[in-house]
């Protein structure tokens, strides 16, 4: 074997093999500051390991190196191909319209709280009889931030309780007078001054859609409007959403986890309240949806606003943080220029054959199947009791489905190279799969909180 005179396929490989050294250390660089040890040794081995032959084959000389270097290049262009060519292997996904409305009363949020509620218990489950076997067990759980509960953190609930605690005081303002004057704009351009103020406000991504009644509950479900029917009583829209942070959701479930939720919550609510009472300023009618006070589902309102699409954990998967983002509503008749989104097919086919949520929910309620027909529309539904059911057993909002989702990296260009790939195509998309599992694990670790989270209580003498 002999080092040869290098001509210009060798100089190719070398080329090939840097860049592939540069582009994996970059990942590994970037995965350190997302605190993602096991990732980031991945990626700094992967970054030593795939340009070596690249080099060797370059540099020297023997027996079959050519065919080395002819196969080496072919797979390297057969990868570029793979990235850059649209190819969607099945493109027949419904995105149909919902035929029926939800009722609040029927989510777990506010089924839970019929134990308070003796005559409303009585007259829910008189109509729902099927209903109250599963209910009376979950209800036998410690409960949400429970001192009882498995995952119980004095510092990390207290945290979120104070979250809570200040968004209850802002349910009495999400609606109000409008003032009695009111002002014309160019829709064009009032729509677009709300979009750029709301995300000046805090928002990730802001959309518009006209209101329809399938966006809306068909009673409420919770507090002093108990039992009180939804109309669709405003024209349009406007939905946005906040981002979780990153290392929270990814503690999922510990107490990191519902404090991050309830701290977003309120995020999202503080920014829906002071958009209600803006337009409403403007002389337009409009209400706030916020935690604990909807009259629209809104994920829904935010699908049809183009914010993203409804994927396998049933939750919002935005383009830019995936499930990892809260969402708030403000409804109003303020004339604005409804947003027309494209439909996504790329995320519903990548939830066909990830099931990472599924595979890593403690408590088994995300289904392993395709979409089925649920209320006029093909969708996936968690199975809401047991996961519930879960939340109260370890006192948090769980989020492991969200931690684990491969759209939840960071907004970065690394993860952001990888999310257009998939955009793109459907043989890109399972490949991006396979090293989501071998770079970050099929099953990644639940991460430890910030030190400055980790609080000793000291016994009082
Ligand atoms: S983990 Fe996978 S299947 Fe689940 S929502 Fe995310 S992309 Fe879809
Ligand atoms: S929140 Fe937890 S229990 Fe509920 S579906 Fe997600 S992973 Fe499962």
């Amino acid at each position: 074997m002999a080092i040869a005179g290098l001509n210009i396929i060798d100089y190719v490989l070398i080329a090939i093999g840097a860049f592939l050294f540069v582009l994996f250390v970059y990942a590994a660089i970037i995965s350190l500051f997302e605190k993602e040890k096991k990732a980031s040794s991945n990626f700094f081995i992967t970054g030593l390991l795939l340009p070596t032959p690249f080099l060797i084959v370059a540099v020297t000389d023997f027996g079959f190196s050519k065919v080395i270097s002819i196969v080496l290049l072919t797979i390297v262009i057969i990868t570029i191909l793979i990235f850059i060519i649209p190819v969607r292997l099945r493109t027949k996904y419904m995105n149909s319209i919902p035929e029926a409305r939800i009722d609040e009363r029927d989510t777990m949020f506010s089924r839970n709280e019929l134990k308070n509620n003796e005559k409303r218990a009585k007259e829910y489950y008189t109509n729902n009889p099927d209903k109250k076997p599963v209910d009376e067990k979950i209800m036998e759980n410690p409960g949400l931030m429970s001192i009882k509960s498995s995952n119980y953190d004095p510092v990390l609930f207290s945290s979120a309780h104070a979250s809570f605690f200040t968004i209850a005081s802002l349910k009495s303002k999400v609606d109000g007078h409008q003032n009695s004057e009111k002002k014309e704009f160019d829709p064009e351009q009032i729509t677009q001054y709300i979009k750029k103020w709301t995300k000046k406000l805090g928002a990730l991504s802001v959309g518009v859609t006209e209101l329809h009644d399938y966006h809306c509950y068909t009673y409420r479900g919770r507090g002093d409007y108990y039992n009180d029917k939804i109309e669709a009583k405003h024209k349009y829209a406007v939905a946005f959403t906040v981002e979780m942070n990153y290392d929270m959701v990814k503690s999922g479930p510990m107490g990191q986890i519902v404090m991050e939720s309830a701290q977003q919550y309120l995020s999202s609510g503080v920014v829906a309240v002071q958009l209600a009472e803006f337009i409403r300023q403007l002389g337009y009618p409009a209400r706030a949806h916020i935690d604990g006070n909807y009259e629209v589902v809104c994920p829904l309102v935010a699908k049809d606003a183009g914010l993203g699409e409804i994927g396998r954990m049933g939750l919002l998967m935005t383009p830019e943080y995936g499930p990892r983002v809260r969402i708030a509503v403000v409804t109003t008749d303020l004339p604005l220029i409804p947003d027309k989104p494209a439909f996504d097919p790329s995320v519903i086919e990548f939830c066909t054959f990830c099931k990472k949520c599924a595979v890593n929910c403690p408590s088994q309620s995300i289904s392993y199947n395709d979409q089925e027909q649920t209320g006029g529309v093909a969708r996936w539904q968690i199975d809401q009791e047991s996961c519930f059911d879960f939340w109260t057993k370890c006192g948090t909002d769980c989020g492991r489905c969200m931690s684990v989702c491969p759209y939840s990296h960071p907004n970065n260009f690394l993860h952001n190279v990888v999310r257009s790939g998939i955009r793109n195509s459907s043989i890109f998309s399972r490949l991006a799969l396979l090293l989501d599992d071998v770079i970050y694990g099929k099953k990644p670790k639940v991460a430890k909180p910030a030190g400055w989270m980790n609080l000793t209580e000291k016994k009082s003498s």
